[in-house]
This record gives C-alpha cells, sequence and structure tokens, in this order.
C-alpha cells in the first residue's frame, strides 16, 4: 500500500521556485488501478516519479509498503525501489544492442538470484506478455507494441507490488494500444497495483480509479465518465 501524508514538490533552480505538486494527502490500496489525467505541465510525471522513488519530495511523509522514504538513505531507497516497483515509459527504453531476453533480465542482476532463478523469471514474464518466442531478437525487429510488451515484461520479471506507467501507450497506434491496455488489465487482475499517467480517454475506462492533477493540486474525481462527457 502507498500512503502519502501532506507531500509536496517545490524545484528550485536559481532563484525561481516552481511549485509542481502541492501538499496533498493519498492513499493507493493493494489491487488498485489508478489514471492519472490532467493537462500537460500539471504534475503529473513529477507524481508518478516521486510514487516511484526517481525524485524525493521537498515536504511531507510518504510510506511505501509501510516503510518511510524519507527516512532511507540512496542504497536503501534503490532497493526498494528494485523491489517494489516496476516501471513501463512511453519510450520502452529498452537497450537496442541487448536481445529481448538480456532486456528483461537486465533489472535482475541488481538482485540477489541465482542465474537459474533469473532465467525461470525472465521466462515466465515473456510467456506472461506473449512474446517467449522472440527472446533472441533485438528490440529493432519488433513492433512498438511488442516493445512495450517486453518493456512490461521486464518490469514484471522483479514481481514488483506496483507497476507505474508513464503513458505507456504514447507511442502506439490505437490497435497496439488496446492489446497493451488489455496486458496491463490482465496483470492488474492478478493483483499488480497499476497506477498510470495517460492522455487518452478511452483508457480510462480500464482504471478503477481516476486522480487528476491541475496546476499541481491532486483530487480524486468520482464518475469520471460522467464529468467529461
Ligand atoms: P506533466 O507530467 O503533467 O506534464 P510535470 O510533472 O512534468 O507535468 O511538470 C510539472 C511542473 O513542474 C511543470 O511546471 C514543469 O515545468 C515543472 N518541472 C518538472 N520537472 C522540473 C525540473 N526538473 N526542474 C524545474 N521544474 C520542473
Ligand atoms: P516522455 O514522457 O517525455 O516520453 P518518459 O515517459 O520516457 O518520457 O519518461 C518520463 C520520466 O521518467 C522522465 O522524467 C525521464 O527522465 C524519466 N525516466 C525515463 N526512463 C527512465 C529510466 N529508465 N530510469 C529512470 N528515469 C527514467
Amino acid at each position: 500500500m502507498l500512503r502519502m501524508s501532506k507531500l509536496a514538490k517545490t524545484y528550485r533552480t536559481d532563484e525561481i521556485k516552481t511549485s509542481a505538486l502541492c501538499p496533498f494527502d493519498l492513499e493507493v490500496k493493494q489491487g488498485e488501478f489508478v489514471a492519472v489525467v490532467g493537462p500537460s505541465g500539471s504534475g503529473k510525471t513529477t507524481f508518478l516519479n516521486i510514487t516511484g522513488l526517481l525524485e524525493q519530495a521537498s515536504e511531507g511523509q510518504y510510506w511505501l509498503d509501510g516503510v518511510e522514504v524519507s527516512t532511507l538513505g540512496d542504497k536503501d531507497k534503490s532497493r526498494l525501489r528494485n523491489e517494489k516497483i516496476g516501471f513501463v515509459f512511453q519510450s520502452f527504453n529498452l537497450i537496442p544492442e541487448l536481445n529481448i531476453y538480456d532486456n528483461v533480465e537486465m533489472p535482475l542482476r541488481y538482485r540477489k538470484l541465482s542465474a537459474a532463478q533469473r532465467k525461470e523469471r525472465v521466462e515466465q514474464a515473456l510467456e506472461q506478455v506473449g512474446l517467449a518466442k522472440r527472446q533472441s531478437h533485438f528490440p529493432s525487429q519488433l513492433s512498438g507494441g511488442q516493445q512495450q510488451r517486453v518493456a512490461i515484461a521486464r518490469a514484471l520479471a522483479g514481481s514488483p507490488s506496483f507497476l507505474l506507467a508513464d503513458e505507456p501507450t504514447g507511442n502506439l497506434d490505437s490497435k497496439m494500444a488496446s492489446g497493451v491496455m488489455s496486458l496491463l488489465k490482465e496483470i492488474n487482475q492478478k493483483g499488480t497495483t497499476i497506477i498510470m499517467v495517460t492522455h487518452d480517454l478511452s483508457q480510462v475506462a480500464f482504471a478503477s480509479r481516476v486522480i487528476e492533477v491541475k496546476d499541481g493540486v491532486i483530487n480524486d474525481v468520482e464518475n469520471y465518465a460522467q464529468e467529461i462527457a
């Protein structure tokens, strides 16, 4: 579970202060599928990066599965991130020089796992995204939708509690996008909590909860479909 209390983020560059996120309280329970919506520049990526321990909040407290993260040093924070969180980005972020198998195995190398355990996890993750047969191919040999499936397999191989996705279908055509969304839904139904930033209103339907960020202010939106109608 995630719990945030009076969390806020201000960027300071030289004399300029940008308030990216105003103080907010939020709880996300295990098994939720949260869509994060809002205009460009409203703070969605900042929210996701703080949630994923890629950035630090400037105020407030954040408990990730009971651990208050501001008390952790960099090393413990990296370990916690590696253990609990999987990331999926708009731009896939696969390593072009590595084949699919090696791409998916990459984050497991930072874990205390035997080679056999790593192999089992990689194969299971690729099986889950339907790309078991493409292990020895390189990213450039796959379609965008397939590359994003590899990125999802890479995130899943670590058995994360939370999958954080930033515009996961932003670079995909609508057919590939709907394949990726169905896969995310399936992963969520197996118990992984998902927090997904999206611009695409058709994807909000996959979520069980909608959070809107507007000028750095975070709010739950009830009846999102009615609200935009
Ligand atoms: P979104 O993801 O909704 O487009 P962001 O979270 O990227 O919004 O940005 C929120 C605000 O914080 C914007 O005003 C942006 O310019 C600012 N911001 C983001 N990252 C930085 C940074 N590293 N330094 C200064 N300002 C930043
Ligand atoms: P964009 O939405 O501009 O295409 P991405 O979705 O790829 O960008 O990335 C969103 C944010 O996460 C950016 O601030 C980027 O710097 C950061 N990021 C992207 N990939 C990684 C990564 N592998 N590790 C850490 N941070 C990343």
